[in-house]
């Protein structure tokens, strides 16, 4: 009830929620109350919790930021939906998001931009931008985000709260919309790292209805917290502290990691080569994905449909033409031109190439050292309408793409502010590691706070 009721006095301001769902949430409530009475409880009874738009949820709208799918009521539960049930959270409802989860500042949503809680002319980032503002400004406890490119550390660094995206394989994408599928990872938002460890516990593991998800144990992500951090090796890549890093970023970044360094851990630079093709070749993989995956939205099974069609054709186009906003007809554009005959082997595959040697980097660099530390942006959250071109928009994502490329995992946690319009704008630091080593980020996020 105080979580609802600060929702509804903040939230009109923020427009972090596109669907609150008090009554089913206040009713959940009571069934985790009365279960309560018993020995046993589940891990998390009763901690409120929010979805990002993207997840699907039995009996409540699954917008996903669009219009396409503003009258879209899902037939089922996600597999984390399912999860985070049985360990007891209660949603109190559906986080705003970039349409389809394609932006970095929540500023394509069918639903209107959400503001940053720390300063109302800034973007919350995103596309998980809904869920990050709704944590920091503490109209829920924790969310559930997706990071195709960045979705949940972007915009949780933006709005200065810890996120994770979990190595790819490690959480089911079942019920999950899909934008881009070998890359899609959905992961845990939240005040802390141990708070994330939690979530992560919840919602990690092997789904058989999701062929890419992995078959391994998960582990008790809280047992490594608080392991010494002494002889950790920290790697700095060179080229995440280049051209066009903002210094108050750059100066949060090296100072978290002297507090590192006190801690005993040993720092030295390490380099990334092929950092400056991850942006290309995501925005060439990205796309072609989305617009395979996007293509099932034609007015017929689900979704927007057109008023009075006058044929199978006029309905394909009218419905898409309507349902769809600008930022992600750009996308299916790129990705249809460039899955096409003659273009295939110039773009797609040559992009499959340098993903490839994007993955080699960091599994090299990982043979020096545990993690690699870095910035999460190259910039504290820019002002809302600032960045009207989609490819200033593209180079925010410079610093979190190669990790989705990769598979590998990355933790964002709060560094540091800098002085904004209106208020303070925090900042990120991002720590990388090998795959499946989440739990040692979540140690190491978590001595940080
Ligand atoms: N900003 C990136 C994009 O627009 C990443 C989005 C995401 O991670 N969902 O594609």
């Amino acid at each position: 009830e105080a979580f609802l009721a600060r929702i509804d006095r903040l939230d009109g301001r923020l427009n972090s929620f596109i669907t609150v769902t008090a009554e089913q949430a206040l009713a959940a409530a009571e069934v985790a109350d009365a279960k309560r009475d018993g020995n046993e409880h589940p891990l998390l009874a009763g901690i409120p919790i929010a979805l990002k738009d993207i997840i699907c949820t039995q009996g409540v709208k699954t917008s996903c930021g669009s219009k396409m799918l503003d009258n879209f009521v899902s037939p089922y539960d996600a597999t984390i939906v399912e999860k985070l049930a049985g360990s007891g959270t209660i949603s109190l409802g559906k986080t705003n998001m970039d349409e389809f989860a394609m932006g970095s500042s929540n500023e394509t949503s069918f639903y209107g931009p959400t503001h940053n809680p720390w300063d109302l002319t800034a973007v919350p980032g995103g596309s998980s931008g809904g869920s990050a503002a709704a944590v920091a400004a503490g109209l829920v406890p924790a969310a559930i985000g997706t990071d195709t490119g960045g979705s949940i550390r972007q915009p949780a660094a933006f709005c200065g709260i810890t996120g994770l995206k979990p190595t790819y394989g490690r959480v089911s994408r079942y019920g999950i919309i899909a934008y881009a599928s070998s890359l899609d990872q959905a992961g845990p938002m939240a005040r802390t790292a141990e708070d994330c460890a939690l979530l992560l516990e919840t919602i990690a593991g092997h789904d058989l209805r999701d062929s890419t998800s992995v078959a391994r144990s998960v582990p008790d992500y809280r047992a490594e917290l608080g392991q010494s951090l002494s002889g950790l090796k920290i790697g700095l890549p060179r080229e995440y502290f280049g051209e066009g890093l903002d210094p108050a970023v750059d100066a949060a970044v090296r100072d978290a990691v002297k507090t590192y360094e006190s801690l005993g851990a040993t720092v030295r630079e390490i380099s990334l080569p092929h950092t400056h093709l991850a942006i290309p070749a995501y925005y060439v993989i990205a796309p072609a994905e989305a617009s395979s995956n996007l293509s099932r939205y034609d007015g017929v099974r689900f979704g927007h449909r057109c008023d009075n069609p006058s044929n199978l054709i006029d309905l394909y186009k009218r419905s898409r033409a309507e349902g769809f906003g600008e930022e992600v007809k750009r996308r299916i554009l790129i990705g249809t031109h460039t899955l096409s005959e003659g273009f295939f082997d110039a773009y797609y595959k040559k992009a499959q190439q340098v993903r490839r040697l994007i993955r080699q980097d960091f599994v090299d660099a990982f043979e020096e050292v545990d993690v690699l530390m870095g910035p999460t942006t190259p910039t504290p959250a820019f002002d809302l309408n600032a960045k009207k071109d989609p490819v200033s928009m593209y180079l925010q994502d410079i610093y979190t793409i190669a990790i989705n490329l990769a598979g590998i995992p990355g933790i964002t946690v709060p560094a540091g502010f800098a002085e904004g319009t209106e208020g303070e704008r925090p900042i990120g630091l991002q720590i990388l590691g090998p795959h499946f080593a989440e739990s040692q980020l979540l140690n190491v996020a978590h001595q940080f706070q």
